[in-house]
């Protein structure tokens, strides 16, 4: 059984027409009226010349025409190339050239510094708003019926960049085959019309698109939010009775720390999710106590080598690892000289599954450094994360090999180091790097945020720290800081505090 999300929606117009599929700030369309709106974009599209292949960027927040442009490029049989609006100019126009997008969609955030990126690379730039009336987003829809388009399997879906948290990001491309595999596993977890999706992170990320496809696809309400704000989120929750989020750990951990939280009414929920950072135990403990529904983390990447699931809920003594490979998802771990190690060994783990991607885009030398073959031949992609798989086949995450640590001849993991940090009661964020040092090769560094309103000084910090590990673990330095870099998707950006650190302190 295959069908497509833009087939979907029709269905879900036809059958439900009056049910409420995308709401925000108090504007809403219905199935008929997504729908309809989703075939006038489309008719636009083809009346501005583009054909079924073509790339379409889109470069804006959350927002109901952002969806309706979404899935009218699907329609289409174009490819959508949803990026970041916190990218530089360099990188958009990097990704812009990458995707061969034909055409660019922005909101008005990012209009105007878009305007040279387009024209340097004479690119049509559209805009999702009305804010200029007679060039606006109303305008832009045709009146006329579009041309319908034939969607096969291995139609080209999307072009989504990895989150470049490690180095310049890689476009990987996946096909509406992979994307209905996302919306039939939705079915798993309670996504249907009677569900009510609260989402807050933004489209152009894979993370989002895993809750928004089974959303859509299968007939329920999407409440969507053009920036995360922990207090905006729990009132829209209440007040539409969310029933499934995902929202990553930062997120979770904003929410968790407000002083109200548990004067919210959250009953409503049915199944929460989580992926793309690292996600500590204790904090999934305090969800699974303090708020309603199951809670589900997903590790994986946007290359799709393999993922693996932990339904929180019912393994309350597996929370510190990320569950085990989903259903058909072959995951192994590997040595540095790229032998498989037994299970129970620390490595670099590889994963094969149906939804991994072939190549990125236009860049073998990068798919080539991605890719490992199994004796048999068998192609699995590597995470550059290193882990290990317990008995039970749950995998406990250590960090990525980039951000390890070598002193003196030891491998130090600083996933390991900030577990104890974190236990410090006056700390909120933390994160451990490694720097260069003359006498160990490298040394680990502690950078934290303070919890609101303290003022406890680095060096008490350090000093208890200190006293708690070994000493090969000890901090050269802790750094207390406003805020941690991190991505649009909340991922510290520990290359940048490497950066930071080197001009700060050489
Ligand atoms: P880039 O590849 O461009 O450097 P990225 O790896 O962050 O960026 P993504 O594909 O968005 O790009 O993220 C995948 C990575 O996110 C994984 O390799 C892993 O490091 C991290 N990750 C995803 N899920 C989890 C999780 N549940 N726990 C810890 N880390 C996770
Ligand atoms: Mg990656």
């Amino acid at each position: 059984p295959f069908t497509t999300l833009p087939e979907l929606l029709a269905l879900n117009a036809r059958h439900r027409a009056n049910h409420p599929a995308v709401i925000q700030d108090g504007q809403q369309l219905n199935y008929a009226e997504l729908d309809a709106q989703v075939n006038r974009a489309v008719a636009a599209l083809q009346r501005d010349g583009l054909q079924p292949g073509d790339a379409i960027a889109i470069c804006a927040a959350n927002s109901i025409p952002y969806t309706v442009v979404f899935l009218a490029a699907l329609r289409a049989g174009m490819v959508i190339a949803p990026l970041a609006p916190s990218s530089t100019a360099d990188g958009l126009i990097t990704m812009l050239r990458d995707s061969a997008a034909r055409m660019l969609f922005v909101d008005q955030p990012v209009a105007e510094a878009l305007q040279p990126v387009a024209e340097r690379i004479q690119i049509p730039l559209l805009s999702l708003d009305d804010s200029q009336p007679e060039t606006g987003f109303s305008q832009w829809l045709a009146d006329s019926s579009p041309t319908s388009v034939e969607l096969k399997p291995q139609t080209l879906f999307n072009i989504i960049y990895s989150s470049g948290t490690t180095g310049e990001p890689k476009g990987i491309v996946h096909d509406h085959l992979m994307r209905w595999s996302h919306i039939q596993r939705g079915i798993a977890f309670g996504y249907g019309p009677d569900c009510v999706t609260l989402m807050s992170t933004p489209l152009y990320s894979n993370t989002t698109l895993v809750s928004f496809l089974p959303t859509i696809g299968l007939g329920g309400t999407l409440v969507l939010m053009s920036k995360f704000d922990a207090q905006k989120y729990l009132e829209l929750a209440q007040e539409h009775r969310a029933t499934h989020s995902m929202l990553v750990p930062v997120q979770y951990q904003r929410i968790m720390a407000r002083a109200d939280f548990d004067s919210y009414d959250l009953s409503s929920f049915q199944m929460k999710f989580s992926t793309s950072a690292p996600f500590h135990g204790e904090l999934k403990a305090d969800i699974l106590a303090r708020w309603p529904g199951g809670l589900v983390e997903f590790y994986g990447m946007t290359e799709g080598g393999g993922s693996c699931m932990l339904l929180a809920h019912q393994f309350p003594d597996k929370l510190n690892t990320v569950g085990r490979p989903l259903d058909g998802h072959d995951m192994r771990v590997i040595d540095e000289e790229g032998n498989e190690l037994p299970s129970g060994e620390i490595g670099e783990v590889v994963g094969h599954s149906v939804a991994m991607m072939s190549c990125y885009l236009n860049k073998p030398e990068k798919t080539a450094e991605a890719e490992w073959y199994d004796p048999a031949g068998k192609r699995f992609i590597r995470t550059g994360d290193v882990g290990r798989f317990d008995e039970e086949g749950f995998l406990t995450l250590m960090d990525r090999r980039k951000d390890m640590i070598i002193s003196g001849g030891f491998n130090i993991y600083p996933s390991d180091l900030e577990a104890v940090l974190r236990q410090h009661p006056d700390l909120l964020e933390v994160t451990v790097i490694g720097v260069p040092s003359t006498s160990w090769g490298e040394t680990p560094v502690g950078y934290a945020v303070r919890q609101s309103g303290l003022d406890t000084p680095a060096d008490n910090i350090l000093q208890w720290f200190n006293g708690q590990v070994g000493k090969t673990q000890r901090l050269n330095r802790l750094i207390l800081t406003d805020e941690l870099p991190r991505s649009a998707i909340g991922k510290v950006l520990k290359r940048e505090l490497r950066d930071q650190f080197h001009s700060e302190f050489g």
